[in-house]
């Protein structure tokens, strides 16, 4: 008995040994030897943006099966669909009446080229009517002219700016005028009896020179880009600044002008992919932990934070665990995702062809809110997701942890991340959380999201997190538990709760 109990002691120790000599290689590689910065260049500065179908998109899954290559391992580009092939060519805008002043501002995705020509035209901003018959008999002045669709914002300094200086009765008095006009926008646009598209399609039809907005992201500086609706005019987002000159001049009756010439190329439907690398495991090989980040964006910016900091906390931690644990017992998988941004195309389009990994796979950790430091882990609704994933939790040192928060069980993600892909499937995946850095405002899908958002220390704390937790996941004798919670009855219908359902990628995107 005694010679038992000291055999089991034994071992665990020589297990613990093994584990923190790992834990300590694994610091010391993204410490020492850290490829964070160089990663970054190459993708952010040296590639760009990454829009679904763009030739820059189809450059960085090349881009990251040689970084695999070169490392050691094994990467393949996943066909899953095809797109509309674009790519962003030039824009300029300049205000050229009353006086001149180059504007901040780029054409939207997708926009319509103007074919070299750059066309000068007055603005005209979209009018208050009554009601959709109205709208009709109105749309007529639209002809030649580029229309204002975004509201003229009262304030370009974010909220914390004015609680920091204004009195509490002028920051409160603009809060009560930024939300009534904002109610009264949203009315005017309702008005038209157009859904935004619709209304961008009726103003191009109509004769519109082009479409002109301004897409407020809350913070100085700072637009949201996403997509163009028109499909002959050009569409452009204006900075904040630029925009409430333009629209003050047009309230004042000075008759502004612009000039805006928007470049680019079609390029017919293009395949679209998911890059996926691997490390064959040992004992298990037909078991898997797969890290997990989107590896699209949109292109207002240069996607640094949103998803280019988790996929470089993928990248990385696959790199580290291919020098120290290059034999791992269950097979290691990263999946770099397409078309996240449309709608999670990428990592469901994985889920529905591969269903015999998804099966046997011990769990998936994603990572996709910006460039903190991972603060938020929950169970994602997994019943016992405390017992495994507590300890693999507990193998990370407490300096990589700091301030970490954890939700047991949590609830099952039904939207956000590629993570709800495989939740969906009933794998045990996790989203890893990081602090906020004010990444809704400052560069989620902002022309802002560029290389110097990046916190670096922030990043490689998260690729050791990340590698240690792959690590003992791969290690980890017993399979993780699938068991899911039962999730409380909508309180509304008294229905009882479901688990998120698998959804079905769009595999032919960006085609009217
Ligand atoms: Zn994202």
């Amino acid at each position: 008995m005694l010679l038992v109990i000291y055999l089991f002691t034994a071992t665990a120790a020589v297990a613990q040994t093994k584990d923190s000599l790992m834990v300590a290689a694994i610091i010391k590689e993204a410490t020492e030897n850290s490829q964070l910065e160089n990663l970054a260049n190459d993708l952010f500065n040296g590639i760009g943006p990454r829009l679904v179908g763009s030739p820059k998109m189809q450059q960085a899954h090349d881009w990251a099966i040689a970084k695999y290559g070169s490392w050691g391992i094994t990467a393949r580009n996943e066909k899953w669909g095809e797109w509309r092939g674009w790519e962003r060519g030039i824009s300029h805008i300049d205000m050229v009446s009353p006086w001149v002043k180059s504007l901040e501002g780029t054409q939207l995705a997708w926009c319509p080229s103007t074919k070299g020509k750059t066309i000068s035209a007055p603005l005209i901003i979209l009018a208050d009517v009554a009601d959709s018959m109205a709208f009709q008999q109105w749309l007529p002045n639209v002809k030649g002219k580029f229309v204002m669709i975004s509201m003229k914002q009262p304030t370009g300094r974010p909220d914390y700016n004015w609680e920091e200086f204004a009195t509490k009765e002028s920051f409160e008095k603009m809060k009560k005028d930024r939300t009534e006009q904002t109610e009264a926008w949203r009315k005017r646009i309702s008005k038209t009896g157009l859904t935004n598209k619709d209304l961008a399609l009726a103003l191009e039809k109509a004769g519109a020179a082009g479409i002109v907005g301004s897409n407020w992201s809350s913070g100085f500086g700072v637009n949201k880009i996403f997509d163009a609706k028109t499909t002959k005019i050009p569409t452009v987002d204006i900075a904040l600044e630029d925009y409430g000159l333009l629209y003050r001049l047009v309230e004042a009756g000075k008759n502004p002008s612009i000039s805006v010439l928007t470049d680019s190329k079609e390029l017919g439907m293009v395949p679209t992919y998911n890059t996926v690398a691997e490390i064959k495991g040992t004992e298990k090989p037909g078991e898997y932990v797969m890290l997990s980040a989107h590896f699209d964006s949109w292109d207002g910016a240069t996607g640094a934070t949103d998803n280019g900091t988790g996929t470089l906390v993928m990248m990385e931690a696959m790199r580290i665990l291919k020098k120290l644990y290059p034999n791992p017992k269950r097979t290691i998988l990263v999946g770099h995702w397409g078309s996240e941004e449309q709608g999670l195309n990428g990592s469901r389009a994985f889920v529905e062809d591969h269903p015999d990994i998804v099966k046997n796979m011990q769990a998936l950790f994603n990572q996709d809110n910006g460039t903190g430091r991972v603060v938020n882990v929950g169970g994602g609704g997994f019943l016992n997701s405390y017992d495994y994933l507590g300890r693999w939790l507990a193998k990370v040192p407490g300096y990589y942890k700091r301030g970490l928060e954890t939700r047991f069980p949590g609830t099952p993600a039904g939207g956000g991340s590629d993570n709800a892909s495989f939740t969906a499937a009933g794998v045990p995946a996790f989203g890893l959380g990081s602090n906020s850095w004010l990444y809704f405002s400052y560069t989620w899908h902002t022309n802002r999201d560029t290389y110097d958002k990046i916190v670096f220390d922030d990043v490689r704390n998260n690729a050791v997190l990340t590698a240690i937790m792959v690590y003992m996941a791969c290690e980890d004798p017993a399979n993780a538990s699938r068991d899911k919670i039962i999730l409380p009855a909508d309180p509304k219908t008294g229905e009882p709760g479901k688990w998120p359902e698998q959804k079905t990628p769009t595999r032919k995107g960006g085609v009217n």
